[in-house]
């Protein structure tokens, strides 16, 4: 899936159950963390002449490793509820990794299989025959559902993913829209 959803689906995961925008943050951020293996694909179309994208996307980014050392930098990150941050942080680095595996395929068909056990085991690569392409009407309907779920709790608890990039620019919005209801 793209990295937008995986922000939302991250982000919201925690506003039921962390009580601090830090904590909010660590596990948004992390939601999202596992595609810096993708950041490769920048460097190859600046040089034309490097593949680091082919070389380690869905590498070391989306392997167990991974999960385990982010959940870890999460828990002393994190200044209230640490070990929650931590297990919520794990949780949804596999929700990436299992979101990648059902709805990611490639324009041309290549599945990116999940190298789970990198760097121990790169033959092991996990997919899965029913996934559908990046921009597949499924994809379309989860963005769609994660943009309602985001409506939702901006009107019942006038929180929004915002937060993660300013808060003072969340209440600056709340403001505006505050305004111009009156
Ligand atoms: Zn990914």
């Amino acid at each position: 899936m793209t990295s937008g959803a995986h922000f939302l689906i991250s982000w919201l995961s925690t506003v039921e159950l962390l009580n601090e925008r830090r904590e909010r943050t660590i596990v948004a951020l992390s939601g999202i963390l596992p595609d810096v293996d993708g950041l490769g694909g920048v460097v190859d179309s600046i040089t034309g002449t490097t593949s680091y994208y082919d070389k380690y996307h869905h590498y070391f980014g989306h392997c167990g490793l991974f999960a385990v050392i982010v959940s870890a930098i999460a828990y002393f990150l994190a200044k209230s509820q640490k070990k929650l941050t931590c297990i919520l942080t794990y949780t949804i680095i596999h929700i990436h990794l299992l979101c990648d595996i059902i709805g990611s395929k490639g324009p041309d068909g290549h599945q990116w299989p999940i190298y789970y056990f990198y760097p121990f085991n790169t033959d092991f690569g996990l997919t899965w025959s029913g996934q559908w392409e990046l921009n597949a009407w499924q994809n379309l309907a989860i963005m769609i559902s994660l943009f309602l779920g985001c409506a939702f709790y901006a009107i019942r608890k006038r929180i929004t993913f915002i937060e993660v990039i300013s808060p003072r620019l969340q209440s600056a919005v709340f403001q505006m829209y505050d305004n111009y209801k009156r």
